[in-house]
């Protein structure tokens, strides 16, 4: 017999299995058009009402700044957040490249902006098709360059979609772990909510020694007690210079790579 959980994560499945499918869709044109290396594995997608009460804790807890989806998109229903996880080789070699990130973590950063972009405006097309209306966020750069807070926070609003859960390095871990990309999208389409899930995924959370992402990090900016945002950005634009005939690539990412949390929920985390 099923539970009333159970239906709720059936009809939430249904009513997002259409834009999962059509971001799959962009992402194997991508790779079909050889834009770049394929960098990903399958997408995660989830949604979040608009009116979530979490989203008003955003102003509390990101910076009062932070948008309301009502902001963005006059109207708004249901914010759809997306998740493409990277592949395990990317992971291992930033995790193996030394000082700086490595190259095709960099080269990574730049092909998945771009991707994140055809898939919001791929989505958006998709929904104005259907008769609803849409607003694409930018996938990345939309901060207070003072505070470094995000006014649009991705991985908060993947948290309230029910994508994942925090971890110690204050990144989010999904089913598909924490090495990855996230994007998201306004739709005035009311779409049943994901389901948050109550349990931790990180095996600190969950009374397991681990730390390996601390340990990762060897540039002062996280610590068992408290992470660094300020001396974290100036890690990421050492990379960003040190990458000069790149475009913008202000990334680092050393702390979620090869660690157990890195492409799946921690095993011990999760009980299985
Ligand atoms: S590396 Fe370990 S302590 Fe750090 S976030 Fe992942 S599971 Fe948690
Ligand atoms: S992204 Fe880099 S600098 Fe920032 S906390 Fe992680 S390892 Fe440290």
């Amino acid at each position: 017999m099923k539970t009333e959980r159970h239906e709720v994560v059936l009809e939430v499945e249904q009513s997002l299995i259409w834009l999962r499918d059509e971001i799959e869709n962009v992402l194997a044109a991508w790779c079909r058009q050889e834009k770049s290396e394929n960098y990903w594995r399958e997408p995660l997608i989830a949604a979040a009402s608009a009116i979530d009460p979490l989203f008003e804790e955003l102003r509390r807890l990101v910076d009062p700044g932070h948008a309301m989806p009502g902001d963005i998109l006059p109207g708004a229903k249901a914010v759809i957040v997306f998740f493409l996880p990277f592949q395990q080789w990317l992971g291992k070699e930033n995790d193996q490249g030394g000082f700086n990130a490595a190259r095709s973590w960099a080269q990574s950063y730049v092909a998945t902006n771009q991707l994140i972009r055809d898939i919001n405006d791929h989505l958006k097309t998709r929904l104005e098709d259907a008769g609803y209306r849409a607003a694409v966020t930018p996938a990345t750069h939309n901060f207070d360059e003072q505070k470094l807070v995000s006014r649009w926070s991705h991985k908060h609003l993947a948290y309230i979609a029910g994508l994942g859960k925090f971890g110690c390095h204050h990144q989010l871990i999904t089913a598909s772990g924490c090495c990855g990309r996230l994007g998201s999208i306004i739709t005035s389409m009311p779409l049943a909510p994901t389901p948050r899930h109550d349990d931790e995924w990180c095996l600190e959370k969950t009374g397991h020694n681990c730390s390996a992402c601390v340990s990762k990090c060897a540039y002062d900016a996280l610590f068992e007690t408290r992470y660094d945002r300020h001396r974290c950005y100036e890690q990421c634009l050492i990379n960003d210079r040190f990458f000069d005939d790149l475009p913008l690539v202000d990334v680092c990412g050393k702390c979620g790579c090869e660690v157990p949390c890195s492409y799946r929920i921690p095993p011990a985390a999760s009980g299985r």
